[in-house]
């Protein structure tokens, strides 16, 4: 079709002949263009709906063209100045159908960034509680905390004491649920210092703790170990009691994990050999040796089991 349209331009070339060769390939064209679309449409492709509400005019007035002789109405422009409204309107459907298909597209685009986002916050929670689990834990604390090189940095390991025994004499059901009001009171600490609290796992917990040091680092683990243990756990069985014990290091944000964990850990293991339901500091996160100095703290009161 196109070697004929350049073939019946040529000077010299006889357009009679060529005229009716291009009118029943141009109707063929059409034709086959309507079946292709038509069976796209079929199988549901919105772009055949698109192309065929876009096309129908102007194919329309294409084949009106090669049919009939439009050339004596308006003003003796009469079949181009048709197809030129004809490929106007043609151009103004496949615009609007474009915006359209580009807006859901772009809709499309969001939610698929908020469910992946949504994704990997998922992956860093526990499913229990809500809380950060160990990966999402130490995520946010490199993330937020890991530049303040020069400022102190605190690790507060919290354990649930005898919890096998809650277990044993509630139910493991009776033991969720009371995680999950630890928990969310660990949320209040989080919400109230520049801290991030997580699960480690089964029943520790942890807060990381940035710009607090020494005696109020030791008064923080404190003040979590009583709002802890005051925690309404008899509105869920009305015998249920539990307490915490902790230990606390100290050292700085961009420091490893390690051997800090340790040290809290160290100290946490000190808390519960002194009797539970307490809270254990070890002076200087920057010493990792034995022989730390661990400070039992003050007031804390003797194991309630
Ligand atoms: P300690 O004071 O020495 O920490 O004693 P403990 O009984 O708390 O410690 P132990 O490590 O012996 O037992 C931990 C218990 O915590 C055992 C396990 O069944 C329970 N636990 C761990 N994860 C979960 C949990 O997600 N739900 C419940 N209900 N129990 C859990
Ligand atoms: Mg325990
Ligand atoms: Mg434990």
């Amino acid at each position: 079709m196109f070697a004929m349209g350049v073939a019946s331009g040529l000077p010299g070339a006889d357009i009679t002949f060529f005229a009716p060769l291009l009118g029943i390939g141009t109707l063929m064209s059409v034709a086959v263009a309507v079946i292709c679309i038509a069976t796209a449409w079929r199988k549901g492709h919105v772009e055949g709906r698109d192309l065929a509400i876009s096309w129908a005019l102007p194919m329309a007035t294409l084949v009106l063209t090669l049919v009939v002789d439009l050339g004596g109405v308006l003003w003796g422009g009469g079949d181009k100045i048709v197809m030129l409204f004809a490929s106007a309107l043609q151009v103004v459907c496949l615009t609007a159908f474009a915006t359209t298909r580009l807006g859901a597209l772009r809709v499309e685009r969001d939610t698929a960034i908020a469910t992946g986002k949504r994704l990997a916050e998922l992956a860093e929670r526990d499913p229990l509680t809500g809380l950060l689990n160990r990966r999402g834990f130490l995520a946010r604390c490199a993330k937020d905390f890991g530049g303040r090189t020069t400022m102190p940095f605190g690790l507060i390991l919290i354990d649930v004491d005898r919890f096998k025994a809650v277990n044993d004499e509630f139910g493991h059901q009776t033991g969720d649920e009371a995680l999950i009001l630890l928990a969310d009171k660990l949320k209040t600490f989080e919400a109230a210092h520049d801290c991030h609290a997580g699960r480690l796992g089964g029943e520790e917990f942890v807060l990381g703790v940035s710009g607090i040091a020494g005696a109020d680092l030791r008064r923080l683990g404190e003040g979590v170990r009583s709002e802890l243990a005051k925690c309404p756990y008899d509105a869920i069985a009305p015998a249920l009691k539990i307490t915490v014990s902790i230990g606390i290091a100290q050292g700085l944000a961009d420091g490893p994990f390690g051997p800090l964990y340790r040290l809290a850990d160290d100290a946490l293991y000190a808390a519960k050999r002194a009797g539970r339901n307490r809270v254990v500091t070890v002076e200087d996160g920057s010493d990792h040796g034995a022989g730390s100095t661990f400070t039992q703290g003050a007031g804390a009161p003797h194991s309630a089991r």
